[in-house]
């Protein structure tokens, strides 16, 4: 039983190859994680790291709350089981399982106990006296497994482990790593290139590419919500359905123009989600959508008006036994052409063959739309963003009829036709001078979503907890100004990141021992002893000629007005050279002789001030190879 937490988590190989890039995940106690993804993604590396067979090039990794990132394998707790079973050939099943006991010294009865417990889960009871090359891949597997049970670990590691297997004992052994898994009440890391084991297996799914993490989340969430394009068409078989087109937004109704030819019209609330911007009939997009989202038309079924209808000729024709597989073209004139197949499961009976024109329902609810560009998905399960055309009259936020004043920071001089963006986060109901009627209520992972209609306006608001609302509801709004963009009359959101560079230095003490600072801009800030060790840990003393640059954001900083007191060289000073109000907070843009800082004070221009910088909330930057180190 163990939690383990993986912080920034980076592995270079000779320098150059970024294996993993900032792997960031919390893995709870009794979770079964798989990672997944192509060949060469890092799945291996990631398990190997956590094993302690790979050094962590930075970053922290933590069991139960211990950082372990520099203890040996064996002293981790955790049992790893390879592809290849890396049995003992001149040992006997048993003695292979007793094996690291021995070397533990356990007494003699507690290793049988132990071993002839494991072998009674794993059903090998009756080849404990056998030699590995007696016993079938699948019998050789459970030994393996066996040897990591005895040792009762907090982690079990598994890499690939079943594919030396054929297909029918892998499906197997899958079901039979999921019952071990309940059995034995421990966390499980799976590692495998196969979608299916991941979504049959994992409570939670990793999704790798090329060193980064692409997606965590459940195997139904991954399914239904992917957020990208590579997650869609990685996980699921057959794969989802991709077609390239653009969309366009008519009043209540939206249509995709497919470059295969085909349209698919909809009604706009079916699509509300999808960000304005990419309605204008120019941006390309990627339509998406898996098998089970597309059917042959049949007049006899309710469609309930959630299906669109096209036209499709048929390529080909696989039976599967209980079902058939169709693959066919949306392009009629050019059933060849790239990017117009479409693969749809039908009924056994179905009496279709190639080159027949066929009539095809598809779902107005769980399709998938993709950037074309960036492949991110931009029909969220929670939208990113609201978008509100506005106009900013008399310092105050106008549309729909409605008007919200804007905070000092915020006033410019009146303009028309803007756009007022904002991520979705930033729209709390309850209070305000705006309103707009609940139209739709869903309930997610984080709480409750609600989209708004105000006018002809869509909003999203997400609540944390229980739902407070009901559809029909007229509720109040306000906005988070903080996190407002007007791009036509200059309104960004402050950045409330701070950068220093800088390098860590050292000076001897009089009684012997060293001091430790960064120094940044004249000053010398302390570190956290947390960050000095992570730096050690990860450079040595190397840590001296490496040049750094220190991120952290305004809340990290405090401010003062210089004072004699607070006079000192682990402070930074500086002068108020711009002041924002907010309305409930006040951030100060402070210069520095070589940089700017923001930070939240409530002062006036001028003032000379000095900062003091929460060395907790400091990460610390390789800026040559732009690697978090702490
Ligand atoms: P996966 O398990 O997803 O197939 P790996 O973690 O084995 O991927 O490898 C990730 C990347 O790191 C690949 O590009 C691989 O070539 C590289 N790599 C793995 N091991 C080493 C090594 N010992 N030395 C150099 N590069 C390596």
């Amino acid at each position: 039983m163990a939690s383990l937490s993986l912080k920034h988590i980076f592995k270079v190989y000779d320098g150059t190859v970024k294996a993993v890039n900032d792997f960031n995940m919390e893995i709870e106690d009794n979770e079964f994680i798989v990672f997944v993804g192509p060949s060469g993604c890092g799945k291996s590396t990631t398990l190997r790291m956590i094993a302690g067979l790979e050094e962590i090039t930075a970053g922290e990794l933590r069991i139960d709350g211990e950082v372990v990132n520099d203890y040996e394998p064996k002293d981790r707790n955790i049992a790893m089981v390879f592809q290849n079973y890396a049995l003992y050939p001149h040992m006997s099943v048993y003695e292979n399982m007793a094996f690291s006991l021995r070397t533990m010294h356990l007494p003699q009865q507690e290793i049988h106990k132990k071993v002839t417990e494991a072998a009674e889960i794993l059903g090998i009871t009756q080849y404990l006296d056998r030699k590995p090359k007696a016993l079938s891949g699948g019998q050789r597997q459970r030994v393996a497994l066996g040897r990591a049970i005895v040792r009762n670990p907090k982690v079990f590691l598994l890499d690939e482990p079943l594919s030396n297997l054929d297909a029918k004992l892998r499906a197997a052994m899958r079901a039979e790593i999921s019952r071990l898994h309940k059995r034995l009440n421990t966390t499980f890391i799976y590692v495998t290139h196969d979608q299916v084991e991941a979504m049959t297996m994992g409570t939670r799914i990793v999704v790798m590419k090329d060193g980064f993490i692409q997606q965590i989340d459940t195997p139904t969430n991954l399914y239904d919500y992917p957020d990208n394009i590579f997650v869609a068409g990685f996980m699921g078989t057959p794969q989802m359905n991709f077609f390239e087109g653009t969309l366009t937004r008519r009043g209540d109704s939206v249509s995709f123009a497919l470059d295969c030819g085909t349209r698919i019209d909809m009604p706009y609330s079916a699509a509300d989600k999808i960000p304005a911007r990419y309605m204008d009939g120019a941006t390309k997009v990627v339509f998406g959508v898996r098998h089970g989202g597309i059917r042959l038309y049949d007049s006899t079924a309710a469609d309930n008006g959630e299906w669109s209808h096209s036209k499709a000729v048929v390529s080909v024709v696989e039976m599967l036994g209980d079902e058939s597989l169709i693959y066919a073209s949306l392009d009629l004139d050019n059933p060849d052409s790239e990017g117009s197949t479409v693969i749809l499961k039908a009924h056994p009976d179905t009496r279709v063959a190639r080159g027949d024109v066929v009539d095809i329902s598809i779902t107005q609810k769980k399709f998938h739309v993709f950037d074309a560009e960036s492949g991110h998905s931009i029909k969220r399960r929670i939208p990113e963003e609201n978008v509100i055309p506005c106009d900013v009259k008399g310092g105050k936020l106008c549309f729909e009829g409605q008007s919200i004043p804007l905070p000092t920071a915020l006033v410019r001089p009146d303009t028309e036709g803007a756009e007022a963006v904002m991520p979705t986060s930033a729209l709390t109901l309850g209070d305000g001078t705006a309103s707009a009627k609940v139209t739709r209520t869903e309930d997610v992972d984080i709480g409750t979503l609600y989209t708004l209609t105000a006018g002809s306006l869509t909003l999203f608001a997400i609540e944390d907890g229980k739902l407070k609302y009901s559809v029909g509801d007229t509720v109040k709004f306000t906005l988070d100004f903080c996190k407002l963009k007007i791009e036509k009359c200059g309104i960004t959101p402050p950045h409330l990141s701070n950068s220093l560079s800088g390098g860590l230095i050292r000076e001897k003490q009089r009684g012997g021992g060293y001091k430790f600072f960064f120094s940044v801009c004249g000053a010398k800030l302390i570190p956290s002893k947390t960050i000095l060790e992570k730096l050690f840990m990860c450079k040595g003393t190397g840590i001296f000629r490496t040049p750094l640059e220190l991120v952290f954001d305004a809340g990290a900083v405090s401010v003062e007005k210089v004072s004699e007191q607070n006079i000192d060289s682990t402070k930074l000073f500086g002068t108020v050279s711009g002041i924002a109000d907010y309305g409930y907070i006040k951030y100060a843009e402070i210069t520095l002789d070589e940089a700017r800082i923001i930070a939240p004070y409530d002062g006036q221009v001028s003032d000379r001030v000095a900062l003091q910088i929460d060395g907790e909330r400091i990460t610390v930057k390789d800026k040559k190879i732009d690697m978090i180190i702490a």
